[in-house]
This record gives C-alpha cells, structure tokens and sequence, in this order.
C-alpha cells in the first residue's frame, strides 16, 4: 500500500517506479549526503546511514562536515548512531564527527559512539575537536567516545557490524580504506575515495550493494575514481548492485549517461530480506520518512486493521515533521470519498492532528543511458507555503483518483 516513488526493489535498476507489497527490509541504506567536498549539485558531503532490522543501531558510512544537518533534515536521529566507519581522513569524509559528538553532549546522550577508522585516526579526532571546539576534546560527557583503528587487511566486529578494511590509493594523512560492512546477513561494500586499484574488485565481491565514488564522468582525476573507471571495470565488479555517489559537477553533468545508479542526497536503498504475508504492510519507518514525495496508492481498496494504521498514521505524521510531502490517491468512487476523508480525519484526530503534505522537489534514482531509460529531471525545491501570520502553512494530504 505504501508505495514511494523514491524506493526501488532489491536488485532492481530502476528508482522511479512504484513499489507495490515491499518488501521486509532487513537493512536500509539511506545517502544523508551523496555529495562532494565542495557542494557540487547543492548536495551534502558524504554521509551513508545504515539501518539494520530491529536489535541493530544505525551506524554511519562516513560523516562529512556537514552531515549533523544531513541526518536531521531526514528525520534521522543522530542519537541513535552507534558507529561511525571512516575511509579516510579528508573533512568531507570525517570531518562531521566533531558536530556530532558535540551534538550528543548537548542532547544528553548516554549511549556510547564508537568511531572506526584509519590507523592514526583517534588523535586526527581529537585535533579535528580541539581545532573547532578548543577544550572540547577533554570534556566530560555522559557517553564515551570510542576509537578503534581499521587495519587494512583485517577484519573487525563492532557495533553490530563486521568490517573488512583494505588499503586504497588516496592520500589524506593516514592509510584510506576502502570498507565492506556486514549487517544482519547483508554486504555493504564502500569504495570511499581512491583511483582505480584492483583491491576494489575484492571489496566488492557478491556484495549486495556497492557504493562507488565516481568523481568525474572521464577525465584523469588523481587519486579519484570516474564513471570511466567503473565501465572499464564493470564485469569485475560483481556487486548486486552498484549506486555511484560523491559526483562532481562534471559527473553530475553526466548522469544521465550513467551506466549505474545515481545517488541522491535522501535517497533510500532497501536491502530486502522474505516476506511473510503477515507483515508484509511492514517496514523500517524510516523507508518511508526519508524521501521527499511519498505517494500512498490505492488507499482503501482493502480494510486497514488498526496495526497497518496506526503505522500508517505515524509515517503521515513523521513525515509532516520533517516537512516532507505526502500525496495519497485512491481507487474508490467519488461517493465514497467521504467515507476515505472521515477514516483519514478519525485517524487524524486521534493521532497528533497533523495528518500533511508539504510541497517540496521530486527525488528519484536514476537510469542512464545504458539501460535506454531517460531519467526524470530533479525539480527545485520550492519554498513552504507561508500563513498571512508568517508561520508556515500545514501542509495538505490530496486525496484523487488514482
Ligand atoms: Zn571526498
């Protein structure tokens, strides 16, 4: 019923089509920040949130400077992050992480955050704070601060998650790592940022989603990887499936020629496991929350039992907190529409009154030319309606025929 224009089924190539039944995800990757170190595109500096099914906290691939503002613009919960896993020491890759702990200590966290990375990385850490925050390194919080060294060519369990590091070609003070995560039963490999070395054919092997940096469309770039590179090589990578992130203006300007996914900053990859017919109306909320249009098909054509809404009520509402628009249509007739308002609106009202929508950019993954599909344009984000009082206007759930 859930169905989001965003999302795309496990091992699929395309992004924009609805998904009807999902899936149960077993882990969700959602791109906080897909972007850069300079902001190409608009978009956030490299921020990847993995979310395991429940019993797993959420750990980071990378927190670039500005992926404190990445995570809560979703309506991810800094908080809850129990790792953070670093490729390498460059701002836009870890450069975030004096933000975020000092976030944690200002919102009373309790829980202890464990960052991994390159050898060398717990005194980079403690520069990076002292250098921002001077004093900040030594104070005395309610949760500690773990560092642990990823050895390349080693394997390390933390938080959860298994992580096998290897050595890339990216110089940046200490050795940078290309990573491949294990959680819950699922392979996230990571090239971070590096030019073209053949490890990456280990790192990504089988694995059930391989994010690749693909900085520019095809010119040399030291120590970077293009779409180019990625091409040569695509038959060695043998990744289920790969997204390419961390795109310059001239990737960017090239993306419609990809022969691989596009991300996006908001994008939300489901690594799927079974379903069971009894919760197949289920899923990480967070699926739902984080794009930016949300269109709920066919509401109505079956009864809703109080669990599916109740669930279906807390993803409307999250996602009106985080100013996200929602669009639901219906098959059911014209006369019958009354009876989907007043089902919406006892919802509503037992809920927090705040059943919305909000105006806001399409975002959807892309396909390039190699599949011969033209990908959708990304719209600007338009501005929130404002109220004659200058508060912002609550936004509205449309419901129509479908
Ligand atoms: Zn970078």
């Amino acid at each position: 019923m859930l169905n989001d224009a965003s999302l795309s089924s496990s091992g699929g190539r395309s992004d924009n089509r609805a998904v009807t039944a999902p899936h149960e995800p077993v882990v969700t990757a959602t791109f906080a920040g897909s972007g850069d170190a300079f902001g190409s595109g608009g978009r956030y500096q490299t921020c990847i949130h993995l979310q395991g099914p429940d019993g797993f906290d959420p750990v980071l691939l990378d927190c670039g400077a500005t992926s404190l503002s990445a995570l809560k613009r979703l309506g991810l919960d800094p908080g809850q992050i129990a790792a953070v896993l670093v490729t390498h020491l460059h701002g836009d890759h870890f450069g975030g992480l004096p933000f975020l702990i000092l976030d944690g200590q200002f919102s009373r966290r309790t829980a202890p955050l464990t960052v991994a990375g390159p050898p060398g990385i717990a005194r980079r850490l403690t520069e990076a704070l002292e250098c921002m925050f001077p004093g900040s390194s030594t104070t005395s919080r309610r949760f500690d601060v773990a560092t642990v060294e990823l050895v390349p060519g080693s394997t390390t369990t933390l938080a959860g998650v298994t992580v096998s590091a290897w050595e890339v070609d990216h110089p940046s003070g200490a050795s940078p790592l290309a990573l491949r995560v294990v959680l819950a039963g699922k392979t996230i490999a990571y090239t971070g940022d590096t030019a073209w070395t053949d490890v990456l054919i280990d790192v990504a092997s089988g694995a059930d989603l391989l994010i690749a940096e693909a900085y520019y469309w095809d010119k040399n770039i030291p120590y970077h990887l293009r779409h180019t590179d990625l091409h040569t090589h695509r038959d060695q990578l043998t990744a289920k499936r790969i997204l390419v992130t961390h795109m310059s203006t001239d990737m960017l300007d090239h993306q419609d020629q990809a022969c691989f996914e596009i991300a996006h900053d908001g994008l939300v990859i489901d690594l799927q496991g079974e379903v069971s017919p009894s919760n197949a109306h289920r899923g990480s909320p967070q699926t739902y929350v984080a794009p930016s249009v949300l269109v709920i098909d066919d509401v109505g054509l079956i009864p809703m039992g109080r669990p599916e809404a109740t669930a279906f009520f807390q993803v409307v509402n999250r996602r009106y907190e985080v100013g996200h628009s929602t669009i639901v249509t219906t098959n059911r007739g014209l006369p019958e529409w009354g009876e989907i308002s007043e089902i919406l609106s006892s919802q509503r009202r037992s809920s927090t009154d705040s059943c919305t929508g909000r105006s806001s950019s399409t975002s959807k993954g892309r396909l390039g030319a190699c599949e011969s599909t033209r990908p959708s344009q990304q719209q600007p984000r338009r501005p929130r309606r404002r109220t004659e009082k200058g508060g912002t206007a609550p936004p509205q759930t449309h419901a129509q025929p479908a």
